[in-house]
């Protein structure tokens, strides 16, 4: 063994050979010296364990491109492109919604310009940065003004800080919700100072519920929408609308997050009916928030509507410079609010609406061009199939609602090989990640984004 340790280079013995020199130039001192330690310290346990020389040791040359395989692998971004086949259109372990082309150019444009952020080209001088999301919220919802953060979580956490600290919110028992990712209604309620009073029983919360619970340190009642799960049989919540009368007596305001909240009626498209902002304001809510990137299909954001006065009250509250989004976010939360202002374009460029909205013969179609492709690079011990299948929008909407689509399911008798298969795929440059059901795996087109690069990639399994 020692022999073996004594064939190992010093590490300026690497620097110093023309090759090494070559890469110093090409990627820097530092990252070459830092490469050649750690594979040299990997070189001395490999010796420990096998008792031979890694084979890039073995030959001369081999060593320098190792050295160099590990420098570009380690600018390679990990946050990388992947085929959604899961069916799950907007899929939070995936990065939710896929953003409009036109939110793409004005992020881009955000990120590599100077851009009127906080600017009044107008009146040429200091504005506020989220007065363009307002106005359009405005214009699309009616709601007085609204108040940008960085996701919906953030916005509710603002909402009670600023008008709960150190007071009571009332909130039904049937709506204590967890989003996962620890978000849990009784946690932000806490670590926002307030207190938390439930109301009624899991099932079942009467108006009553509500008023027995008043008293003079109530600061709002409160609405959640109970996105991610449904209670069925004997149920019954009070709506809006008869908590807003409530409140009115009380002088106390009525909150509601909404969670995903679309800003357009989806059974228009077919699709499973989603409770929306606008419908919330018509029954007299104060205040409304939600998400920008569920069903709304921008970048991740938490929007806060409703009444002026309160706006303004959460736009001074101090957390809110700690909870503000930046330039690029708001750019593409503009783009994208605006593409609502023209609804019959909305499913052709929201690019959400529109994978949510593709005819299933179209998806039949797509199936058909990545089975072929599939028989022609997987051998036949794979039997292929294409299936109707059930997909989801996903982030908490409508999580019993499925949407009609197609796939190509791949069986074969024994797992392992499945399973080996899943694995490369997962392993592409661009990685395929599918969903497995009933012992095989289904390719669900309903949630892809670009047939064409997912046959392209799919050419590395040749
Ligand atoms: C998704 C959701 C949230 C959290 O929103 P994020 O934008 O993911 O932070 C909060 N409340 C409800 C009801 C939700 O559905």
């Amino acid at each position: 063994m020692t022999a073996l340790f004594q064939q190992l280079p010093s590490v300026d013995k690497l620097l110093n050979a023309s090759q090494g020199q070559q890469l110093t130039t090409k990627f820097g001192h530092s990252a070459v010296v830092g490469v050649c330690r750690a594979l040299l310290q990997q070189s001395r346990q490999f010796i420990q364990q096998n008792r031979r020389l890694p084979d890039f040791l073995i030959q001369d040359q081999a060593v320098f491109a190792e050295i160099e395989r590990r420098l570009l692998q380690q600018s390679r971004v990990q946050i990388k492109s992947v085929h959604n086949l899961t069916g799950t259109v907007l899929h939070t372990n995936l990065g939710r919604a896929l953003w409009a082309e036109s939110a793409q150019r004005a992020a881009l444009t955000a990120m590599g310009e100077n851009v009127a952020l906080e600017y009044d080209l107008e009146a040429g001088k200091r504005s506020h940065r989220d007065n363009y999301i307002s106005e359009l919220i405005h214009q699309l919802t009616g709601a007085e003004a609204a108040c940008v953060v960085n996701n919906n979580a953030a916005a509710v956490l603002l909402m009670l800080a600023t008008f709960a600290q150190g007071k009571e919110v009332i909130i039904s028992r049937g709506e204590l919700i967890e989003i996962g990712g620890a978000f849990r209604i009784p946690d932000i309620m806490a670590q926002a100072g307030c207190k938390l009073v439930e109301v009624g029983t899991t099932n079942r919360t009467h108006l009553t519920d509500y008023r027995n619970a008043i008293n003079e340190n109530t600061a709002f009642l409160m609405k959640v929408h109970s996105s991610n799960y449904q209670i069925c049989g004997f149920t019954g919540e009070v709506a809006e609308h008869q908590l807003v009368e409530l409140g009115r007596e009380f002088n106390l305001p009525v909150i509601s997050d909404l969670g995903s909240g679309a800003l357009t009626d989806l059974s228009r498209y077919n699709l499973p009916k989603e409770p929306t902002v606008q419908e919330k304001f018509a029954q007299g809510v104060d205040l409304i928030s939600f998400s920008g990137d569920k069903l709304l299909g921008g970048p991740q954001a938490g929007i806060i509507a409703g009444k002026r006065e309160l706006i303004r009250q959460l736009q001074s509250h101090p957390l809110k410079r700690v909870l503000r989004c930046d330039k690029v976010i708001l750019a593409g939360l503009e783009a994208t609010l605006r593409l609502y202002l023209q609804p019959e374009k909305l499913a052709e460029k929201l690019t959400s609406l529109h994978l949510l909205t593709q005819p299933v013969e179209q998806l039949q179609r797509q199936a058909e061009r990545l089975k072929a492709k599939l028989e022609s690079v997987l051998n036949d011990e794979f039997s292929m199939q294409i299936e109707a299948s059930s997909a989801q929008i996903g982030s908490g909407s409508q999580p019993m609602a499925r949407i009609p689509s197609v796939a190509v399911t791949i069986a074969e008798k024994s797992s392992q090989k499945l399973t080996a298969l899943l694995t490369r795929f997962k392993r592409l440059s661009s990685p395929i990640i599918a969903r497995v059901e009933n012992n095989k795996i289904w390719l669900d087109l309903r949630s892809l984004a670009d047939l064409e690069k997912l046959l392209t990639a799919l050419d590395e399994l040749n």
